[in-house]
């Protein structure tokens, strides 16, 4: 069993970096969730925990002890960066090599392949985080909340996806992670495109009307999906009510 550890940065009274009606602890939390959710409900051989899960005041030591008590096997701190600038980046501790390096590296790939962000680098910085925790670590900063453009990219429910898709993308290169076996999981798909706006559109469609939308990018499409389930009677449940509201819902086998 693979022991991730997810550090969703900030939280409770620290709100981090704040800009363009976002608060960094939100952000974080969203993106942190979708990783642990993602990991559990689609690989096997993983097991998760985060150093918060609600909104709460985490101090930093309290982070790196409970990673190090726990003995997992790696550390994910997630951030948001601020202060004039845009693009994602991430760190190591100065110095560190492999296999930090490699899951660095991993991560890194699988963030820009899947996100429409600038490709500011992989980076070293004696961070706490980074100092203070005995396995390898990697810190993420996924764009900057005070910046014009990834500001409202960070307000999107589908960025966010896609964000959180390439962290787990990266962790399961990393450590090689077997996909729980084919046929487990009954997914409701209410389109696919290959141009993104065209899936956006339809997801916000969705989205407004109640449909609990995410899109991701999987074999040269834009998958716009409502629900993934292990039981299939669940899943047409949900296509018959996406198909009441006017949807061409299918189930797809993943
Ligand atoms: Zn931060």
């Amino acid at each position: 069993m693979v022991k991730i550890f997810i550090d969703p940065g900030h939280g409770g009274a620290d709100p981090g970096a704040i800009g363009n009606g976002l608060q960094e602890k939100n952000v974080t939390l969203q993106i942190a969730v979708r990783i642990r959710d993602i990991l559990l409900a689609e690989y096997d051989n993983v097991s998760i925990r985060m150093s918060r899960i609600g909104d709460q005041t985490v101090s930093l030591t309290e982070r790196t002890a409970a990673a190090n008590t726990w003995g997992a096997d790696f550390y994910l701190s997630i951030h948001v960066n601020s202060g004039g600038g845009t693009g994602y980046e991430d760190y190591v501790y100065p110095g560190v090599g492999s296999p930090t390096t490699t899951y660095q590296k991993n991560i890194h790939e699988e963030i820009i392949k899947l996100v429409d962000f600038l490709d500011r680098g992989m980076k070293q910085a004696n961070f706490f985080v980074l100092r203070e925790t005995n396995m390898p670590a990697v810190l993420t900063e996924n764009g900057f909340i005070d910046n014009a453009n990834d500001a409202p990219k960070l307000k999107s429910s589908s960025f966010i996806e896609n964000i959180a898709r390439g962290h787990v993308n990266g962790i399961v290169r990393s450590f090689g992670l077997p996909k729980k076996s084919a046929g487990t999981l009954y997914k409701v798909q209410i389109g696919a495109f290959r141009v993104k706006t065209n899936a956006d559109h339809l997801a916000a469609k969705a989205k407004a009307k109640g449909f609990n939308v995410y899109v991701i990018y999987k074999d040269g499409l834009y998958k716009v999906q409502i629900g993934a389930f292990a039981n299939l009677e669940n899943a047409k449940q949900l296509a018959e009510k996406a198909k009441a509201a006017g949807f061409e819902a299918i189930i797809i086998q993943e």
